[in-house]
Parts: structure tokens; C-alpha cells; sequence
């Protein structure tokens, strides 16, 4: 058995869970054979007793909770150090085994990922930062600045059923590349990326919405579009969005149906794009509704003209107040481009992003 004098540990060869230190006053401590254990102690917790310079026997100390913590410290950094290389090889050799490219620029990856997308392009999406309406979220022109208290054309003429919207960033490039994977190829990871999206839009609304806690309800799709495509999107994305916020918000998926298929609003008239959403949702539970104030989420926010048929029927149902949160936004302006894209894409992508910029 060793001691140390001071405050170095020091591990008892027979007893390794034992700690001894050095009495404080003592030239060299002086071990007990007896062993006592504190009342409180846990029963592997023993103290020795040494003899001070003023005579008596006085505590020493040990533990075997500090050494089992140290132990632990040690292991964790002992494997870091040799997981870290390993780690670095099983990729490697992942990506020779399994080459693929990243599914927005086609760069190799070499990092095992839930996600088939490489860092750069991640971090490539940024929140959109164009002077937006303060209702819609559509960007805002250099003349919609000056008047307006800034809206945009379209809310100075007819205001939308939602008190305000707000999207993560614009329908574009590398977020529309995201939304699409997991839309249209099913990449079902995706919704834990996109919902932390959404989850700071959320948190950006909330103050807006007052003391009571919001219901979070997902746009739904149409119960034969579900069934094609084996998920709701927007419910993924809500979903991933929920368990990321730091208030518990309730999500009410099913409150809201989705009882008529429609097309694209892309192209339409605004009498046209009325028409089409007519009798397109229903409330489920009016009793949930009333009086609360509810955030709709969805994934792409194009027209709002669903988000804004959305509201108005929750409101008619008795909600308060009816804020919308999208991952994306297409700007009115860059419409003209989705509709070309539309035409241009695969026939089962057409008819999806068609759907798509409609709901
Ligand atoms: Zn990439
Ligand atoms: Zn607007």
C-alpha cells in the first residue's frame, strides 16, 4: 500500500478503488488499520485514518466514486483516441465501397451521412434576407418600400386569412434541392434537416402569438396523394420541427383534412386560384379549434393562397388567430420560373411539383 503527502491521489496497489491522501500536518502519513465508513457513505466508500503531527487520528479520505469518475474521464478520451482514426478509415473505405455523389452538386462523398448531401451544400442554405412583406413574406421591390407600411401588392389588395408568414429561406437552389429529395425520392432523413428550419421559423412566431401555447397543425395532403407517396412532407418536417423547439407545442395532425384534390395555383388567376381551393379543407374537431391561436406548417409557400384557404376555414371553425410557418418560399417573381420548371421536369416530377405549388 502507498501514500503521498499533499493533495496528490495516489491508487492503492491491493485495493485499486481505494484513494488515499495525505493528512494535512502529518510528515508522512501514518495509515490506520482501521477502516470507517461514514453513515452516509455508500458501502464502497472506506476512510482511513492517519495519525497528524499534533497527535490523534484524523481522516485521510478516499473514494472510490472520485477515482470510478476519473476512470471514465480516461476511457472516454482513451476511445476518442482510437475510435477517431477508425472512424476516419470506415468512411473511407465506406465511400470506396459505396461510392456516391452528393444529390445537389455531385461531389463525392467521403462521410457516412443519413443524408446524401455534403457539408458545403448544407451550409450553402441560408435564411432568406430580402426586405420582405411583414404579412405574406413575399420579397419587397425597391417601390414597395416607400408605400405600403411594408406590404406587398398583393396584401395592400386583398389581405390573406393568416395573420403573418414566414419562411426559412427562398424555393430555390440548394433548399429546393433538399425539399425535392425528400418529396420526390423519398429521402426521409431530410425532414430532421428541413424540420430544424422550420423549427426557427416557429420560434420566430411565437412571441406573436401571446401567453397560450399554439397547436402546430401540418398542411395535409389529400388522403390518395398520402397514399401515393407513402408520407405528408409537411407533417415529417412538423414533426422533426416540434421535438426541436424549447416550448412543447401540441401537433394536431389530423385536425385539418384535406377532402378535394386541386391542381397547380402556378399560372392561375386569383378568382381561379379561389376556385380551385373551394371546399378543398375541412376541420376535423371544431372543439380543439376554438379559441385557439394556430400555427399552419408546410413546406413550400408559393402563392398562400392554400395557407390563406387554411386559415380561413380554422378561423370559421373558431381559432383565434392563424400564423403560417413554410421551410421555403418561392417569391412572387420567381413563380414565372417554377412554371417553366414544371413544364421542363420529368412527367412524374411535373405532376409533384404542380401538386407541390399548389398546397
Ligand atoms: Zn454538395
Ligand atoms: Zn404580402
Amino acid at each position: 500500500m502507498k501514500s503521498v503527502p499533499g493533495t496528490l491521489p495516489v491508487i492503492c496497489a491491493s485495493a485499486p478503488n481505494v484513494l488515499i491522501l495525505a493528512c494535512h500536518g502529518a510528515t508522512g502519513p501514518e495509515i490506520s488499520q482501521p477502516a470507517l465508513r461514514h453513515p452516509a457513505a455508500p458501502a464502497t466508500r472506506v476512510s482511513f485514518c492517519a495519525r497528524g503531527a499534533h497527535g490523534g487520528w484524523r481522516v485521510v479520505f478516499s473514494s472510490c466514486e472520485t477515482l470510478e469518475r476519473k476512470r471514465r474521464e480516461q476511457r472516454a478520451e482513451q476511445r476518442a483516441v482510437l475510435v477517431a482514426p477508425l472512424q476516419a478509415l470506415l468512411q473511407n473505405v465506406f465511400s470506396v465501397l459505396f461510392p456516391s455523389d452528393c444529390r445537389l452538386c455531385r461531389t463525392p462523398l467521403n462521410n457516412i451521412s443519413r443524408i446524401p448531401v455534403c457539408a458545403e451544400c448544407l451550409e450553402a442554405i441560408q435564411p432568406a434576407r430580402a426586405p420582405q412583406c411583414v404579412i405574406c413574406g413575399d420579397r419587397l421591390t425597391g417601390a414597395q418600400l416607400l408605400v405600403g407600411n411594408g406590404r406587398c401588392h398583393g396584401c395592400r389588395d386583398f389581405e390573406p386569412e393568416f395573420a403573418r408568414a414566414i419562411s426559412f429561406g427562398e424555393y430555390e437552389s440548394g433548399l429546393r434541392g433538399l425539399i425535392h429529395l425528400l418529396k420526390y425520392e423519398s429521402v426521409l432523413p431530410v425532414a430532421s434537416v428541413l424540420g430544424n428550419m422550420l423549427a426557427f421559423v416557429i420560434e420566430e412566431l411565437l412571441p406573436a402569438c401571446g401567453d397560450a401555447l399554439p397547436l402546430v397543425v401540418p398542411v395535409p395532403l389529400h388522403k390518395s396523394k398520402r397514399s401515393d407517396r407513402g408520407f405528408n412532407q409537411a407533417e415529417l418536417i412538423t414533426r422533426a420541427a416540434v421535438k426541436r423547439l424549447p416550448k412543447r407545442l401540441e401537433l394536431a395532425t389530423g385536425l385539418l383534412v384535406r377532402q378535394r384534390v386541386t391542381i397547380s395555383q402556378v399560372g392561375l388567376t386569383r378568382e381561379q386560384r379561389i376556385e380551385n381551393m373551394r371546399d378543398a379543407f375541412r376541420v376535423r374537431d371544431r372543439h380543439q379549434v376554438r379559441g385557439a391561436t394556430v400555427i399552419l406548417a408546410d413546406d413550400v409557400m408559393t402563392t398562400g393562397t392554400t395557407l390563406s384557404e387554411c386559415a380561413r376555414v380554422l378561423k370559421q371553425a373558431g381559432a383565434e388567430r392563424v400564423f403560417a410557418a413554410t421551410v421555403a418560399r418561392a417569391f412572387q417573381g420567381a413563380l414565372q420560373d417554377i412554371a417553366i420548371h414544371v413544364e421542363r421536369e420529368p412527367v412524374i416530377h411535373a405532376e409533384e411539383e404542380a401538386i407541390a405549388v399548389s398546397v
